[in-house]
């Protein structure tokens, strides 16, 4: 079988199909006592179930736990629960009335797709979980421990499901539905768990099924021989062995350093960055911090969460991006004027902050005080800088609260084709590859059926990336990469080839970007971003640069 591989590695074992175990409440069904009780029990259910949901993304912490804890907000929102009551008023049982309420969300979900249709499958685990908690019967799940590492097969996984699994117990996820932003993808790769989704048929594999499952290429095979096992477990043992033997600062074979840095949510994320060799971090997303909060957090408050990362790099370098607030992270205390019919072209990330400049004043009054007497050097810059006036406000804005380097990162196109202005102004700069193609392309970040203009290869966006990196070096100022394009080896490559001076990235992809630099020579990748930039589609872009880069094929990858 073949689906999409979202998380590399091989992993094998028996199959573990995950069946959807609660059945639909039947059509029609009404209850026996008054309407109130009835709402009662519905609301009771919903809470139990968002409560449950909570202490399970604190056990799991990490990702899992904001996953989770988004997952709960979606058990108890309003609109839903408005929903769940008048289709009770109207005479139908909790569980249906339940079962119809999250029936028109998903309907709304999976119309729009993209990001938010991969969404359903945790708004079907809810719903799952409630008309069992509502009928009590079993919840769905799967098991936490096993005499040997399974292969987990679903059609769609649910955080729930995955959240407190480990790799000791799970050898690789396969689900028939999905996409690369699922929320199983997401999971595997932070697990370091092989995954392939969006394979079809994959359910009907039989339970305990001998699987075999490569998350770079795909493909999952059933039964295979002991020869297939030992071929691909050897192959991926010698690529790990030979990936994990570079070690120390990212640098180019002939010593050009690309410091490796990596991207944090929260706190959560910084043992992941350490056992992972980062050298400090290059992106900072503090508004993951807040995104459930309806008023802005104290100074107090963040100053504790910006310490907690500059302790963890003494001697480092910690890039902290003000709150980017608006279109895809929405946060209640941060809104628009007034509503956006396009909320990705609106008053977003930097904008936000000239209307609601006193939460920009906490917030670098906070990184100021975490900075006192740290040992890690604090950079601070701000999302969605289209102007130089707009970089200029932001520096002095920084300045006056007293700290020492402001960047702006480099996401919007005019600001790339003026590069030469902003960087008289700003310290640093960071280029946000996905909002930089997005904007590029008018192609929504969120849409996967636009998923080939999102495509960092386009000969069109490393245009852009290379008059970032030349204006940023004519002026004396480095120029980073922080967004998912970093975390392919050979686009890595490239970006040290265009003159892109460090990387930041998830911290799980660090070591095959550090192996792929080490294995070539900085003349070898700018020959490599050449070639690149010289075709017309991404596809020959790609090609061009991985025929002038053949270390990467001896190292695997
Ligand atoms: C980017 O846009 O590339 C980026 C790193 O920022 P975010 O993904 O958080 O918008
Ligand atoms: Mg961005």
């Amino acid at each position: 079988m073949k689906g999409t591989g979202v998380s590399q590695g091989i992993g094998h074992g028996p199959a573990y199909i995950l069946t959807a175990s609660v059945p639909e409440p039947p059509a029609g069904q009404t209850y026996p006592g008054e309407a109130q009780e009835e709402k009662e029990r519905a609301l009771a259910a919903l809470k139990q179930v968002a409560g449950a949901l909570e202490a399970r993304g604190d056990l799991a912490g990490g990702e899992a736990k904001e996953i989770l804890q988004a997952q709960a907000l979606m058990a108890e929102d309003p609109g839903l629960i408005v929903g769940v009551k008048s289709l009770i008023d109207g005479g139908l049982a909790a569980p249906r009335a339940v079962y119809e309420a999250f029936g028109k969300y998903r309907e709304m979900l999976a119309g729009v797709g993209g990001y938010l249709g991969e969404r359903v499958a945790d708004l079907d685990d809810i719903r799952d979980r409630v008309i069992a908690h509502l009928t009590g019967q079993p919840l769905p799940g799967v098991p936490a421990a096993a005499a040997e590492p399974y292969v987990l097969i679903a059609r769609d996984l649910a955080p729930a499901d995955t959240a407190l699994l480990s790799k000791d117990v799970v050898a690789a996820f396969v689900t028939e539905e999905g996409g690369p932003t699922s929320h199983t993808a997401i999971l595997a790769r932070s697990m370091g768990v092989p995954a392939v989704v969006a394979c079809p048929g994959a359910t009907t594999i039989p339970p305990g099924a001998l699987v075999l499952v490569d998350g770079l290429s795909g493909e999952v095979r059933l039964e295979p021989s002991d020869d297939e096992v030992s071929g691909l477990v050897g192959a991926q043992a010698a690529r790990q062995a030979a990936i994990a033997a570079v070690r120390g600062p990212g640098r180019t074979k002939d010593g050009h350093p690309v410091p490796l840095l990596a991207n944090v949510g929260g706190p959560e994320d910084l043992d992941r960055a350490l056992v992972n060799g980062a050298e400090g971090v290059g992106l900072y997303r503090t508004e993951f911090l807040f995104l459930d909060r309806a008023q802005a957090p104290a100074l107090e408050e963040q100053e504790d969460a910006y310490r907690a990362v500059l302790d963890a790099f003494p001697g480092g370098k910690v890039v902290v991006r003000t709150l980017d607030a608006g279109a895809d992270k929405p946060l209640a205390f941060l809104k628009a004027s007034a509503p956006e019919p396009n909320p990705a072209l609106g008053e977003r990330g930097l904008r936000m902050f000239k209307l609601h400049p006193e939460v920009m004043a906490v917030q670098l009054a906070a990184l100021a005080a975490a900075a006192q007497g740290s040992e890690a050097e604090l950079h601070v810059m701000a999302p969605m800088v289209a102007t130089a006036e707009e970089a200029r406000w932001f520096a002095a804005a920084c300045r006056t609260a007293g700290l020492a380097s402001a960047g702006v990162m480099i996401e919007v196109p005019a600001a790339a084709l003026r590069a030469d202005s902003l960087a008289q102004v700003a310290d640093f700069f960071s280029i946000g590859t996905n909002d930089l193609a997005q904007y590029t392309f008018a192609a929504d970040r969120q849409v996967g059926a636009l998923a080939g203009l999102q495509d960092p290869w386009q000969p069109a966006l490393l245009d852009l990336i290379a008059a970032t990196a030349g204006a940023a070096s004519d002026n004396g100022r480095p120029c980073g990469v922080c967004g998912e394009a970093a975390a392919d080896p050979l686009m890595a490559c490239v970006l040290a080839g265009l003159g892109v001076t460090s990387l930041s990235m998830g911290a799980t992809a660090l070591p095959a970007v550090r192996a792929a630099l080490a294995a070539h020579t900085l003349g070898e990748c700018e020959l490599a971003a050449q070639a690149a930039r010289g075709q017309q589609t991404a596809l020959h872009a790609k090609a061009a640069a991985r025929s002038n880069l053949p270390g990467l094929s001896e190292l695997g990858l």
